[in-house]
């Protein structure tokens, strides 16, 4: 008899996941068995269980890639993790290790990477697989529902900001202060940068104020770009947008100072209307940026280890993630949802 265990399982695209039961896998090569603890929700969750993007997974499929657990059994050779081990499983699952972007510290944008919860089997269960060599190590004495956010949506932020070459005393805006963005503007402020925050949501203003945001704006009543032009006497040296919204995307070029950088992490689909005169004339730099590297998520991690940022999490069970999805889709989440296992 094989085993079984229950999963939040997409079985076609739309509005509602599938609690089921699942075959416990084995763990192959350089693979191993974790039983979560914990796992976050994220807006990326969302997408897959809609087949939003134009590189669809392939249902059925488990979701979930802010997984924290327990390493359980391993597969053959060797493994720099052991059997009790606190692990996580991330966005970038594996990737080759041996392609021009892997050897350049990209692997990020490896052709050959897999993608927890994406096109495998993620963490919204009470079992995942992990790639040991990929997989994120949990500093000691973490408390696995707060922690579970930063291996998607803090290594994100902590990555895209990063991104914007930003420097300390310099503006930073945080557009959209969700999972991602009320994290960005704790690790914004941890890196000594002044933050601005824009959202549709009075509550998440409040959120951004309460970790640190020194000038917030309701994108809804103010236009924000001329808000941020004025209170930073000529825009925002490095603009974030985490938002899922494409305007919020549009409203990036307006907020950013001449010579300023602005990243997106936000993956609403679609697109905007980009006024070429603006970028030119203001000589912006605008990049996407995906999740982090193995080092990057370390970094982002010790920050938390340090007491530097804090998620704000509420606690769901698995029979929750429907429920999760419909507060999501409406804007009604504070920081994140966690599910506890
Ligand atoms: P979330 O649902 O928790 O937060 C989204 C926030 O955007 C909410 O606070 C909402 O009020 C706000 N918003 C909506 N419209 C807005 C507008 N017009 N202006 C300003 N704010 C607006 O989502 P999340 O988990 O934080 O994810 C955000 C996005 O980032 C998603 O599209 C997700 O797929 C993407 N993401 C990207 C990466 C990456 O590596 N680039 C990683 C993780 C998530
Ligand atoms: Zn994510
Ligand atoms: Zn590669």
């Amino acid at each position: 008899m094989t085993e079984k265990f229950t999963a939040a399982i997409v079985e076609k695209f739309g509005p509602e996941l599938v609690i089921g039961e699942l075959e416990l896998p084995k763990p192959g090569p350089h693979q191993a068995l974790v039983k979560l603890l914990a796992s976050g929700i994220c807006h990326t969750d969302l997408h897959a269980a809609e087949g939003d993007w134009p590189v669809k997974p392939e249902p059925p499929f488990v979701p979930g890639h802010e997984g924290v657990g327990e390493v359980v059994a391993l597969g053959e050779g060797e493994h720099d993790v052991k059997v009790g081990d606190i692990v996580g499983n991330v966005w970038l699952w594996s990737a080759c290790g041996r392609c021009e972007h892997c050897r350049t510290g990209w692997e990020t944008l490896c052709n050959q990477a897999e993608y927890g919860g994406y096109t495998v089997d993620g963490s919204f269960g009470q079992y995942m697989l992990v790639d040991t060599r990929y997989c994120a190590r949990i500093p000691e004495g973490a408390n696995p529902v707060e922690v579970a956010p930063i291996l998607c949506a803090g290594v994100t932020v902590y990555k895209g900001l990063k991104m914007t070459d930003t420097r300390p005393g310099q503006f930073v805006v945080v557009s959209g202060v969700g999972g991602l963005g009320h994290i960005a503007v704790q690790y914004a402020v941890a890196m000594g940068m002044r933050v601005i925050a824009v959202d549709i949501s009075e509550d998440k203003l409040e959120l951004a104020r309460k970790h640190g945001a020194e000038y917030v704006i309701n994108g809804r009543e103010t236009d924000p770009g001329p808000a941020v032009e004025a209170y930073t006497k000529g825009g925002s040296h490095g603009v974030l947008v985490t938002a899922v919204h494409p305007n919020a995307f549009r409203q990036a070029i307006d907020m950013a100072r001449k010579g300023g950088t602005i990243v997106f992490n936000g993956l609403p689909p679609g697109d905007f209307p980009a006024p070429i005169f603006d970028i030119v004339f203001k000589a912006l730099t605008i990049r996407g940026s995906l999740v982090g590297t193995r080092q990057d998520l370390e970094e982002a991690l010790d920050f938390y280890a340090r007491g530097m940022i804090k998620p704000t999490v509420t606690e769901c069970k698995l029979d929750d993630v429907n429920s999760v999805f419909e507060d999501m889709r409406h804007g009604r989440i504070d920081g994140r949802m966690s599910i506890r296992f």
